[in-house]
């Protein structure tokens, strides 16, 4: 789908646009225009042919022909030309946190900074060092910036690699040959970054299947090419290996290739207990012969243990648990009946109540939250208290349309930096559903910060704090938060606590998720989407809860945290 580059044509033409002091709502009309074309659900190449871009929302006859442009040549002229203008490699430098328009400008052209790697290099080397417009400190949270710029580069996030790996699987899967695909390793554990990809196989015959493989459009350049397994790296520099295994031996592979290491390690052990030996090819007894390997489960059930679920294998007391046969029941996607953190076009969503709805309800649950941005946060247009009658009876009319299910009538309300929340008592006690959130301020100190979100669980029209920590991977890190403090209040306030699933934020995260559930606090997972196919991303708060262990009584969820909900009010 052109949809992604389209996305980022515009998104830099917002930022070039913002450098040169242009017109703000120029800006944010590209910048919009961006976020519609990434999270709409039909290719825009089709929507070209068709004719009917200008009919998405933000797109006029301007940006329809740029569309249009960028979708037959691969490029824009007009973004071409405007690149020019600038100083090579401000845009680069602009993907870093806390580097903004005027100091990307400044070290392009005053210091022919070209690139994040330029840049760490004119760090290092003391450039920087008293030059007029930056400050040491700033230069300090310059080098944090290029950290986390880095690390994302090294590891995919999950929902790019699972995105990636299944270009592969579906490929690998027509093939004549091909009788089983699956993923294996950190993807299939689930784990917030994978580095790179593993696949096993299950051929009649090998060879087709790894010449196949190398060859495949997105295999970019061949690492290997052998009778069995073979690697390649995409365009993006992503590793991806495929095996072909022996039926007889899949399940050790599997077992093997998933890891972890450390999870491995300890299986080890535990078979050499019996004087056996596991390795990929199956459990092997002390004269090499063959135990069992073909499954799993075979596996697990030849150490006396129960089957532990990948997300689990970290060796973090989930083995013991399994010889002890305690292992927990791990929530799973049908335990979720509803998603109560979403936006509308109301705020900065790009689709409307009755078709978030339409799309909750396709999604196979009983009810969904609206919950646009409050009044202070311009930014993302925050619904402004005389247009909450309106928005209410637009609520109410879709209530009517689709009973039984459920459109809850809610906000994502802002805590303001001293702990103030941005609608008063008697506004927020008229909604089915309230969820507070940090926007701003977040590089207060400990103290403060804490302080903000004790405040607003101990409101008692607050139903849930979304993305506690604020982390934005790749972008910015925690905020400086007590989380213990946090839990503790919001198990006395009877506060749940977010894992928002967008994925970016995955928040909070699976060590997080398991310490607030040991804390007794109950969890929600939601979406925050902006668009309805975005209801999609359930599933990666839904691996984040399996990984910290969530187990059903602590899901906030389903029935009972809807008559809860519509209790309070
Ligand atoms: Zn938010
Ligand atoms: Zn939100």
């Amino acid at each position: 789908m052109k949809n992604e580059l389209v996305g980022s044509i515009f998104r830099d033409i917002a930022r070039i646009l913002e450098i040169k002091g242009e017109n703000r709502f120029r800006v944010r009309a590209y910048d919009r225009a961006a976020q519609v074309i990434e999270n709409l659900g039909e290719d825009v190449a089709h929507a070209d042919k068709e004719g009917t871009l200008t009919g998405i929302p933000g797109i006029g006859k301007d940006l329809a022909a740029k569309i249009s442009e960028i979708v037959a040549t691969g490029s824009l002229k007009f973004y071409e030309d405007l690149k020019k203008t600038l100083p090579p490699g401000t845009l680069e430098l602009l993907t870093i946190p806390s580097v903004g328009p005027k100091t990307a400008q400044l070290l392009a052209k005053d210091l022919g900074v070209k690139s994040v790697d330029d840049l760490e290099k004119a760090i290092r080397s003391h450039k920087l060092d008293g030059i007029a417009g930056i400050k040491a400190r700033t230069i300090e949270n310059i080098e944090k910036g290029i950290a986390l710029v880095k690390s994302g580069r090294e590891r995919l996030g999950l929902a790019q690699a699972e995105s990636i790996a299944r270009d592969f699987v579906r490929a690998l899967e027509r093939l004549p040959q091909v009788e089983k695909v699956i993923c294996a390793g950190s993807l299939r554990r689930q784990k917030e970054t994978v580095r790179d990809i593993d696949i096993l196989v299950i051929a009649t015959d090998a060879q087709p299947v790894m010449d196949a493989f190398i060859a495949l459009p997105a295999a970019h350049t061949t690492q290997a090419w052998g009778s069995t397994k073979s690697s390649i790296r995409t365009a993006e520099g992503v590793q991806v290996d495929c095996r072909v295994v022996d039926k007889r031996s899949f399940g050790a592979a599997l077992l093997y290739f998933t890891g972890s290491k450390g999870f491995n390690v300890r299986l080890r052990q535990l078979a050499q207990k019996t004087r056996h030996k596991i390795n990929e090819y199956g459990v092997f007894d002390r004269n090499e012969k063959l135990v069992c390997g073909r499954t799993e489960e075979e596996i697990f059930r030849f150490l006396k243990m129960q089957y532990v679920a990948p997300e689990l294998r970290e060796d973090t007391g989930e083995i013991e648990a399994a010889l002890e046969g305690s292992l927990p029941r791990l929530v799973e996607a049908p335990d979720i009946k509803g998603d109560l953190h979403v936006h509308s076009d109301w705020s900065d969503g790009s689709n409307t109540i009755e078709e978030m709805a339409m799309a909750g309800k396709k999604a196979g649950y009983s009810y969904i939250g609206i919950c646009d941005h409050s009044q202070s946060l311009k930014v993302a247009h925050g619904v402004p208290v005389k247009d909450l009658a309106k928005k209410r009876r637009q609520i109410d009319a879709v209530n009517r349309k689709l009973k039984p299910f459920r459109v809850l009538f809610g906000t994502e309300v802002d805590i303001d930096a001293d702990g103030t929340l941005d609608y008063p008592d008697d506004i927020l006690k008229q909604f089915d559903v309230v969820i507070a959130a940090i926007h701003t301020g977040m590089k207060q100190p400990a103290r403060q910060i804490t302080r903000r979100i004790l405040k607003a669980c101990e409101n008692p029209y607050v139903h849930i704090i979304a993305h506690p920590t604020g982390r934005l991977r790749g972008v910015r890190d925690a905020y400086e938060i007590d989380l213990d403090e946090v839990f503790a209040k919001a198990k006395e306030t009877n506060t749940a606590l977010e894992i928002n699933s967008y994925p970016d934020r995955m928040d909070l995260n699976d060590i997080n998720c398991r310490r607030a559930q040991e804390a007794g606090v109950k969890i929600c997972i939601n979406t925050d989407s902006h668009s309805a196919d975005q209801l999609g991303f359930i599933r990666f708060g839904l691996a984040m809860a399996r990984r910290g262990w969530l187990t059903p009584s602590s899901l906030f969820n389903n029935e009972d945290a809807l008559a809860k909900l519509l209790r309070k009010r």
